[in-house]
């Protein structure tokens, strides 16, 4: 059959690579794509909240499968409009996306069901949390209740940055309406572990875990930013973990969804912090995250299309997902001044050194053709990502393979997976 997929990040890049293994794959569009994913999928010019022209464009082509790797369509209903035109789709609809799309509706959730995550208050009117931050303890965690775009989280030491906080999200509305309400939640300390996993309204099958590294610079410094790196599988999420997480957090939140009438479709991405009251959760979202899908989906030997069809047709309890016994770490190259200021436009060398390289890959991002030429087009670049057969040896490939890249401006963070050397 035919696949589309829908978004253009490095997220869609590794799901487009594992797509296009797949014997179930013949043709494969995405929308809009970009530089990289065009090597083996039509891109076609079509915005990913554009659903009208999406939904018109699969009839068109008779897709048999299309695959949302982006939040915004998600939590906007892009899976209910497909399914009201009797078209197959792998992802959330609306009413389960708000899992990710509110944080409000996902912390209720998990202190109505009794998951553990860090006590919290919501809020809507800015004065009453003005006065709730009197009465709590520092450092302090405000979060906007809706998307934006993994930046509106802010962690506050001090009451008057709490203060200064609620006014940014709520008055200024720096991230728009994402901040009519918002969560203050405890801080919390720990090691932090993401576990993406494939759900199919009912049962949930975990993937093997990884380590994002959001902020921008070395040593855990600087701005938030979409993900500078990840390593895949955390030495601190060990079986006990897992066990602990898969009773009291992954099948719960299935049930949770369920029993709400939100059934679950699609991948649920948990964002665990691994406390000394053991493991809680940080967020949901309701896709693959970036760049975490660039370590999980090559370790995966599993057909990922034959996977998300058992999703879509309820029978994932068939299905036991299986991982290569080694790592991969990927190494964000973005553009300098990121994720505030940066140019772009410049011609990017070396990316045909991963041709014919096993166990090495270059998933775009932020690229685009400017003649025959491929040059940047965004914050975060290329994810540079390599295996090996431990962490460090990944780790080690990895870095190794960012040197065969060239760009004006080129800027990665180099201790990306420095936990490794803490396990
Ligand atoms: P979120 O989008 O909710 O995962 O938050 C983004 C990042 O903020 C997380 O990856 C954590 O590093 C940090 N964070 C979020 N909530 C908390 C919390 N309650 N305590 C400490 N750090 C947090």
């Amino acid at each position: 059959m035919d696949i589309l997929i829908v978004g253009s990040g490095g997220r869609e890049h590794a799901i487009a690579w594992a797509a296009a293994k797949s014997p179930n794959a013949d043709k494969i569009y995405c929308a809009p794509g970009n530089a990289g994913i065009a090597e083996f999928a039509e891109c076609v010019d079509i915005g990913a909240m554009e659903f009208d022209k999406l939904v018109a464009f699969a009839k068109e082509k008779e897709i048999g499968l299309t695959i949302i790797g982006m939040d915004d369509p998600l939590v906007g209903g892009v899976v209910d409009a497909f399914e009201a035109e009797g078209l197959r789709v792998f992802g959330p609809r609306k009413n389960a996306a708000i899992i990710e799309g509110s944080k409000a509706f996902s912390k209720d959730l998990m202190k109505k069901y009794k998951i553990p995550t860090a006590s919290y208050e919501n809020f809507t009117d800015p004065e009453q949390a003005m006065t709730y931050l009197e009465t709590v303890k520092m450092p302090i965690v405000l979060k906007a209740d809706g998307l934006a775009l993994g930046k509106g989280v802010l962690i506050c030491e001090t009451l008057e940055e709490a203060k200064a906080g609620v006014k940014t999200l709520m008055l200024d509305k720096q991230f728009g309406d994402a901040g009519n309400e918002i969560v203050i939640e405890e801080f919390m300390t720990g090691r932090e572990v993401s576990v993406l996993a494939f759900c199919d309204g009912k049962t949930i099958r975990c993937m093997t875990s990884a380590q994002d590294h959001k902020r921008a610079k070395d040593g855990d410094q600087g701005l938030n930013t979409g993900g500078m790196g990840t390593f895949s599988p955390s030495p601190f999420y060990t079986k006990e973990v897992e066990e602990f997480c898969e009773k009291y957090i992954y099948q719960p939140t299935m049930d949770a969804m369920a029993s709400e009438g939100r059934p679950f479709t699609g991948i649920l991405f948990t964002g665990l912090m691994l406390t000394e009251d053991g493991p809680k959760v940080l967020e949901y979202n309701a896709r693959f995250g970036d760049p975490e899908a660039q370590v999980v989906l090559p370790r995966m030997k599993n057909d990922m299309i034959e996977v998300m069809e058992a999703c879509i047709d309820g029978k994932l309890s068939d299905v036991t997902l299986e991982f290569e016994e080694n790592a991969a770490v990927c190494v964000v190259l973005a553009s300098d001044g990121y994720p505030e200021k940066y140019e772009k436009g410049f011609e990017i060398r070396g990316l045909d050194k991963f041709k014919g390289q096993d166990g090495y890959y270059v998933f775009h991002a932020g690229t685009k053709f400017d003649g025959d030429k491929i040059v940047t087009n965004g914050g975060r670049v290329l994810g540079v990502v390599a295996k090996g057969d431990d962490l460090k040896g990944a780790r080690s490939n990895a870095y190794k393979a960012t040197e065969w890249i060239d760009f004006e401006n080129k800027y990665k963070r180099n201790d990306i997976g420095k936990a490794i050397d803490e396990a």
